[in-house]
């Protein structure tokens, strides 16, 4: 049950939701809420197939009953996994109302039904008022795992119906331990963590996707437009279609780091080290004001192409190219 079992560091988590189905004293909502990369999902699946198993064990469900077969197939009828149809897009109301059917249909199973909403903030408010109306008249024996990386911008009358269960980065050597069994390469892990400020699921999509590479490619777009080699235009043509938010995360660590440089920090203190000569250039060539002023622009264009906002992606990396040369001139 690979795709059903927690992450080592989601040992006490574990824990204390076994003790509260073994007690009788389970809640029929959860709010599982936490830092982007840190399994939240892969844990609500993990004990809602717990939840569903005939024989489960403490470590987990069997992995070979019948429910647990159901739920490998996909097709258990007791069980919805509710995800935005496009990523980034909310969660759609008639998805939300064909849920609260679903939580008060009698288990077929004949015992719980289980509900993951996955990312739980990515509603619109009348979703979010239909989601509210199921959680105020649940269906007997059902559970709803609300999962989010972002739960402060949830309703508040939501969160409150909920118990909430916290997940944090784990430790750098269990992070370091787990990635271990993932890749060979101790350097690439240790810039892989230094990257995702230690969160191993991030760091694992890094290497998966090529987004080292990716960081380097933009490393080298950056110098070249210091050296007057590409002009903000051109270089905004090669990044308009790629992942924006990430693209400007890359962009504000650099600023940040360069403004601790600035500030005269040790460079062990930097999280990108790797890029020391260029942070030690953009610290020299500008002031901490400007790296400031730039820093907070990209974070306020990051936060709307999170809330969805419909940004034009060359004019929006226009800007973000044309603003980091300005602060060398
Ligand atoms: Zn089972």
């Amino acid at each position: 049950m690979k795709d059903w079992s927690i992450f080592p560091w989601q040992t006490s988590q574990w824990e204390q939701m076994v003790h509260c189905q073994r007690s009788g004293n389970l809640a029929h909502a959860y709010l599982l809420k936490g830092l982007p990369g840190t399994g939240k999902l892969q844990f609500a699946k993990a004990l809602s197939a717990y939840l569903l198993c005939m024989n489960p064990q403490a470590s987990g469900a069997c992995g070979h009953c019948k429910e647990c077969e159901l739920l490998k197939a996909g097709t258990h009828p007791d069980f919805t996994l509710l995800e935005p149809d496009d990523p980034g897009r909310p969660i759609r109301i008639d998805s939300i109302r064909k849920l609260n059917e679903f939580a008060h249909k009698t288990a077929q199973q004949g015992g719980r039904r289980v509900i993951i909403l996955s990312p739980a903030e990515a509603m619109n408010v009348n979703s979010a008022n239909a989601l509210l109306k199921c959680l105020e008249e649940p269906g007997e024996d059902t559970v709803f795992f609300l999962v989010s990386a972002r739960s402060g911008d949830m309703l508040p009358t939501i969160r409150s119906r909920c118990q909430q269960l916290n997940f944090s980065t784990p430790g750098r050597d269990v992070a370091e331990q787990w990635l271990s069994s993932q890749m060979d390469d101790p350097a690439v892990i240790a810039q892989l963590l230094d990257l995702t400020a230690n969160s191993p699921l991030e760091a694992k999509r890094f290497a998966e996707q090529g987004l080292l590479e990716k960081r380097e490619a933009l490393a080298d777009g950056l110098k070249g437009l210091f050296k007057g080699k590409v002009t903000p235009v051109e270089l905004a043509k090669t990044w308009q279609s790629a992942d924006l938010a990430l693209t400007l995360s890359w962009i504000i660590g650099w600023l940040d780091d360069a403004i601790k440089l600035g500030l005269n920090a040790d460079s062990a203190v930097l999280r990108n080290r790797d890029q020391l000569k260029m942070l030690e250039y953009l610290a020299r060539k500008s002031d901490a004001r400007g790296l400031l002023k730039e820093r907070d622009w990209l974070m306020s264009q990051r936060q709307s192409l999170l809330e969805g906002g419909n940004l034009n992606p060359q004019m929006l990396m226009e800007g973000a190219f044309s603003r980091s040369l300005e602060l060398i001139l």
